[in-house]
Parts: structure tokens; C-alpha cells; sequence
């Protein structure tokens, strides 16, 4: 028997909301059986094959899993497709990174310390904007949030703030706190009162954007701390708040503010260009606050007009090119592969 050993990696030097972790589980047996039966390969080259294989990081990250990959969240899971137990399935652990300024010594720091031998790590690289990265935090955040539980409005919102300021300690913040609401005396930041977090105006709507958009697949509209809102409610009540204003959205067709809505949100974070400068200011503000770049960077951008205009008004491009880095960690699947190589060729 040989015991579990310790195998994280350490991510602790991650601000929150950086890494997305996945796990996805191969089956040895379906895999062998592909390149023995059906490929018609010598265990000994099936086995070399699959010590070199490496899934695609569509086959690591999808929540569709395909043979001989799957997802299962049991303690004790089987196979999907050929039933086989514990000993036939292999871990893929796939870590992806987002780069950028904050996380960019971290990343080289974590790479540096991985083992090099025998490709127990492979680091990808890969191209893709704010937009998709966002969307894909949404989606994680939607599988970790249960929404029968109350309290999803305020893990939602933390989840947010976290994403967005990530040197803020939001754990602590958060502490005991039983309601979110909007400041009417705060221009930018938050200020903790009692059990009760109040948020600058567009950090609050950020936060019912964030709500709405991650329930709404789960909800008929969408569920935030206003109660359950369809999308023109939504919109409303982000121009009654002044947010779109504050971020110099002039459309007025519901379907072009929503999508300009994603695009700042999602670009709306403090390690991308647009807030670049906003560092300095924070470290002073030890518990109120810090300055919100990005929108005067924004409202630069968006002096649109309205009205009789020949050419398409220029889009606003708020998605930014992000550049991902995956580290699969291969260790679990190299151990299996051998072991269960030894059963087929003793
Ligand atoms: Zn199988």
C-alpha cells in the first residue's frame, strides 16, 4: 500500500480568481484498449504511446468530457465507458493562469520549482481575451456557488471583488458580514458598518452585473441582491445608479448596452492596462477603498455621438488580449500508465 502522497502545488502566492483549477480523470483501460485493440499496437508500443500522450487542453478543461476522458467528483469512480475501478484511472490536473502584471512572478517562480525530469509537467501556452477569460471565471463560479444556499449572493459578490482588486483582502473583509449594499455616501470603494458592506455605487453594480450574469442560466431573468431581474430591469437600474454614465456607455438599445456591459466588466480588473496606475494609491488605503482607473481610461475612449452618423461610429474594443498558461501536471497519469503496464506485460 503505498500512501497518498502530498501533490499540490503550492498557489498560494495567486491572488484569488487568477487560477482556475480542473481535474479530469483518463482511464488507462480505455486508453490501451484504443491503441491495442483497435489500433492493433504490441502492449509494449501502446504503452510508449501513452507515456507520451498528453490530451488537448480542450479535453483538460471541458466540462464535456469525452472517452477515455470524464469527470466525476465520486470518491470511489468508475469508469463511464468500460467500468473499470481505481487502479485503471489516471488524474490530469491542469492549472491555468492568467497572464499578466500580478501574476507574472508568481507563474516563473511556481515553473521554476516544478520537477523537469520525465515530463511529469507540460506548461502550454495560449492565446485569449478578457472576454472568453471572464466567461470562463463566470462559469467556474457558477459550479462552485450553490444557489439554494442564501448566502451565494454575498459568496458571488466576494467572489467578484476578489477578481477585480485581488490585493484587498476580501476573506477578512467579509468576515461576518450579512448584507451588501450601495453607498450613498461613497463615490469608490467600500466601507464595512456593523455586519453590513456598502459599496461604492459602481462596485455595487459590478457586483449585481456579476450576480445576474452567473445566475441567470440557473433562473428564469437573473438573481441578485435586488431580487430576481430581467435583463431590462437590470440595465435600469445600472442607469439609475449612474454606472452606465460612470462608464461612458451611451448606447441605448438594451442588447448593445448588455454587450458592452460584459466587455468593461470583463476587462475591468486590476492587472489590466486600463488600471494600470492604480497600485500606488492602495496600499495607504488600508481599509477603505482604492481608485477605480479604469473608467476614466474608459470614458477617454467613448466620447461617442449620437445621431447622424455616415460611418459606423468606431467600437469601443474594451476586450484585451490575455494570454493563458496552463501547467498539466502529468505525475498521477505517468504512475498509473507504468503500473498498469506491468499488469499487461509482467
Ligand atoms: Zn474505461
Amino acid at each position: 500500500m503505498t500512501p497518498t502522497k502530498k501533490r499540490e502545488i503550492d498557489l498560494s502566492d495567486f491572488p484569488p480568481g487568477t487560477v482556475t483549477e480542473y481535474t479530469t480523470l483518463v482511464c488507462l483501460a480505455c486508453i490501451f484498449d484504443i491503441f491495442t485493440r483497435q489500433l492493433g499496437l504490441a502492449p509494449r508500443t501502446a504503452f510508449s504511446e501513452v507515456k507520451v500522450h498528453t490530451p488537448t487542453i480542450a479535453e483538460l478543461t471541458s466540462r464535456g468530457a469525452q472517452r477515455p476522458y470524464f469527470d466525476s467528483d465520486e470518491k470511489h469512480p468508475h469508469c463511464p465507458y468500460c467500468g473499470s475501478a481505481k487502479r485503471w484511472l489516471a488524474r490530469f490536473d491542469t492549472y491555468c493562469i492568467e497572464g499578466g502584471r500580478i501574476t507574472d512572478a508568481p507563474r516563473r517562480a511556481l515553473i521554476k520549482k516544478l520537477p523537469k525530469a520525465g515530463a511529469q509537467f507540460l506548461i502550454i501556452e495560449k492565446k485569449s481575451d478578457s472576454r472568453a477569460v471572464f466567461f470562463e471565471w463566470l462559469d467556474t463560479l457558477g459550479l462552485n456557488l450553490d444557489f439554494n444556499d442564501q448566502n451565494w449572493l454575498l459568496e458571488a459578490t466576494r467572489n467578484y471583488l476578489e477578481r477585480r482588486e485581488p490585493k484587498t483582502n476580501w476573506e477578512e473583509t467579509f468576515d461576518e458580514v450579512r448584507a451588501v449594499r450601495r453607498s450613498s455616501r461613497l463615490a469608490e470603494g467600500w466601507e464595512r458598518d456593523g455586519a453590513r458592506l456598502f459599496l461604492a455605487p459602481g462596485l455595487y453594480c459590478e457586483a449585481l452585473l456579476t450576480q445576474y450574469l452567473v445566475s441567470r442560466s440557473h433562473a428564469h431573468g437573473g438573481l441578485t441582491l435586488e431580487g430576481r431581474l430581467t435583463l431590462m430591469d437590470l440595465i435600469r437600474r445600472l442607469r439609475y445608479n449612474g454606472y452606465l454614465d460612470q462608464i461612458g456607455l451611451t448606447e441605448r438599445e438594451p442588447g448593445e448596452v448588455f454587450e458592452k456591459l460584459i466587455d468593461h466588466l470583463a476587462s475591468t480588473h486590476d492587472w489590466s492596462r486600463a488600471t494600470a496606475d492604480s497600485s500606488s494609491d492602495r496600499s495607504k488605503a488600508a481599509n477603505k477603498s482604492t481608485k477605480k482607473a479604469a473608467k476614466k481610461a474608459i470614458k477617454k475612449s467613448n466620447k461617442s455621438r449620437k445621431g447622424k452618423t455616415v460611418s459606423p461610429e468606431p467600437e469601443m474594443t474594451l476586450t484585451e488580449p490575455v494570454k493563458l498558461h496552463y501547467i498539466v501536471d502529468r505525475r498521477d497519469f505517468l504512475e498509473k500508465a507504468k503500473s498498469v503496464y506491468a499488469s499487461y506485460a509482467p
